[in-house]
């Protein structure tokens, strides 16, 4: 009896992305959070379709979760994500998917960003992978946070694991790229990683306040 109740007072949460592999990690975490059922878009079949046009992470993650908590009168999570260099001024950041254009393969992207970062020293190649992510309700926004992950460009491609920019971004603790760790220690150190356990502990006290 006690179960069943406890399932008709938990809050289902939207967790807004089409990336299963993205998915699987927030289902992981957030597993032992009680109170919560997670239920992904395709629960959903008519979401409006939300534009990241945002010059932030924080402004397309906040977007993409008002709405669609709007939209399907639930809660619901976004999260926007991207590598910041900066001796390329926070670039590709909010554009890192289509940085060398709309269609543009990880393998075209990396190559703009290590031709644009030709003859610069090591030490002032610096970046950042930033993860934001927001929990909405129908009335608004709850919260948002947002983990990081530091490391360096390299001069080229190392690696076989991973996706988007992992080949190129070193990172100095395990004195090895992205692609060339195993995803078990990345999903431990990865930006991604770093928000979702901030997300969690914000989510358990929001459920205890209501
Ligand atoms: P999104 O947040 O999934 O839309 O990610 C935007 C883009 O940022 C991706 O297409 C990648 O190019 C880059 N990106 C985000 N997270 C990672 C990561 O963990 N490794 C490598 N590239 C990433």
């Amino acid at each position: 009896m006690t179960s069943f109740v406890n399932t008709i007072h938990a809050k289902t949460i939207l967790v807004a992305t089409q990336n299963e592999k993205k998915k699987a990690e927030i289902k992981d975490i957030l597993k032992d959070v009680s109170g919560i059922v997670l239920v992904g878009t395709e629960d959903f079949p008519f979401l409006p379709e939300v534009k990241e046009d945002g010059t932030t992470f924080q402004e397309n993650a906040i977007k993409k979760a008002t709405i669609l908590a709007k939209a399907c009168n639930t809660w619901a999570m976004a999260d926007d994500s991207g590598l910041e260099i900066d001796a390329l001024n926070g670039r590709p950041g909010v554009y890192s998917c289509r940085y060398a254009g709309a269609n543009a393969t990880d393998e075209q992207n990396i190559e703009k960003v290590l031709s644009e970062l030709r003859g610069v020293q090591k030490e002032r190649r610096t970046a950042r992978f930033v993860c934001t992510s927001a929990l909405a309700g129908p009335q608004g926004l709850f919260f948002v946070v947002e983990g990081r992950c530091e490391g360096f460009i390299t001069e080229e491609p190392k690696g076989k694991y991973g996706f988007g920019y992992d080949p190129v971004f070193y990172v100095p603790d395990y004195h090895q790229t992205l692609a060339e760790l195993h995803p078990s220690i990345k999903n431990k150190i990865s930006h991604r990683a770093n928000a979702l356990k901030q997300f969690k502990e914000r989510i358990r006290s929001l459920i205890q306040r209501i």
